[in-house]
């Protein structure tokens, strides 16, 4: 959802600078080798600059080397075992992914289910199941909209494991992982982080290594394994497990220096405040938001194709005429909803007025 050709504008053009052009310049830059020290160093500082932006103290955090899918899958191969309990709070397409990611680990999945726009219901996860193994739920639900509260579902937890997919989140709203009590979570970056898709930042408490992490029936995702990759910062020699993605993870260390040079507060109120700026301007168009009020994310908003109007003409047309890709709705909702991301370069006001003003020709409104 983030769209090349804005990127690419704000790169060149004038006006203020662009913290996350730094991501994309280091992609143009000479590959350097998976073993040499000076990539070394930038592994060892991007898994320290991870725990900045997770919120964690947590050793065991790095840049897996699979999208953010591939960060959900070696969350839940890691620490569900044949016959755990795993309650997953459902309220799109990503709570659903986790089911059927939970179920082929032969899992029994209960599935708390809530209506599509509406945040997951704490009290409804909580009364599922008397002794979960592991409660899992996505903070920043991409396919409606919603926010859904993790620090609540930290309260609840008992004595169970708190598995949190932050793919959208991170970069673009508050994620504390430690204070909220998360155990095991995954993001991707090229949501709000702005950097190109390709890598899952992944963290893991150590109480949950511990009771949980054995040997996965995945090699490549086995997390034992690949302490021993990311060597210094887990506190052990460095081995050999795979070859590291190093354009992408010098491009993940760029977007992070820039970001927290920032400063995260500022990143994260910039996505507030275009995601505000935007959703005020559907509003004053007459349109209707989807996602219920309260529980809106800035960084992804959804929008009712108004009555009459044919949804992927209008989607084509911003893409033709202006650059400007905004996202169909997911499921039941493919034809009826919009979903227009603004994260990382263009969480910006440049951007919201592009938008909207582009949205307003495409309605004659
Ligand atoms: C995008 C997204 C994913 C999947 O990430 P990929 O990089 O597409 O594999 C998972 N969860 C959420 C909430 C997402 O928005």
């Amino acid at each position: 959802m983030i769209s090349a050709p804005l990127i690419e504008r704000k790169l060149c053009g004038p006006g203020p600078c662009n913290p996350y052009a730094e991501a994309q310049v280091a992609l143009t830059r000479p590959l350097l080798g998976h073993l040499d020290p000076e990539f070394l160093r930038i592994m060892d500082e991007t898994c320290e600059m991870l725990r900045t932006v997770w919120g964690t103290e947590n050793p065991r955090t790095l840049p897996l080397s699979a999208t953010g899918s591939g960060g959900m899958e070696a969350a839940f191969v890691n620490t569900v075992h044949k016959g755990d309990v795993v309650v997953v709070a459902v309220n799109g397409l990503f709570g659903q992914r986790m089911c059927e990611v939970a179920s082929r680990l032969h899992a029994r999945v209960v599935p708390v289910d809530s209506p599509w726009g509406e945040p997951i219901d704490i009290h409804a996860v909580r009364r599922a199941h008397p002794n979960p193994d592991i409660i899992a739920a996505v903070h920043a639900e991409t396919s409606t909209g919603v926010r859904n509260d993790i620090a609540a579902l930290g309260e609840i937890k008992g004595n169970a494991l708190l598995l949190t997919d932050h793919v959208t989140a991170i970069g673009g709203s508050e994620v504390s992982v430690d204070d909220w009590g998360v155990d095991i979570a995954y993001a991707g970056t090229q949501k709000c982080l702005g950097v190109a898709p390709g890598l899952a930042p992944f963290t893991i408490s150590e109480r949950a290594f511990k009771r949980r992490v054995g040997r996965p029936s995945s090699w490549y995702f086995d997390l034992g394994l690949l302490g021993g990759y990311v060597g210094g910062s887990a506190g052990r020699q460095r081995t050999y497990h795979h070859t590291a993605p190093t354009g992408m993870v010098v491009s993940l260390h760029a977007a992070l220096t820039r970001i927290l040079a920032e400063s995260l507060d500022t990143a994260i109120a910039r996505h507030e405040a275009a995601g505000a700026a935007l959703q005020q301007g559907l509003v004053d168009m007459g349109l209707e938001l989807f996602a219920a009020e309260g529980a809106r994310l800035p960084q992804l908003t959804t929008v009712r194709v108004p009555e009459g109007v044919d949804s992927a003409a209008v989607r084509r047309h911003l893409l033709e005429h202006y650059s400007l890709e905004i996202g169909a709705g997911v499921g039941e909702y493919a034809s009826s909803v919009w979903r227009i991301g603004l994260m990382g370069p263009n969480a910006s006001p440049a951007t919201v007025a592009l938008v909207l003003g582009a949205l307003g020709e495409a309605l004659g409104r």
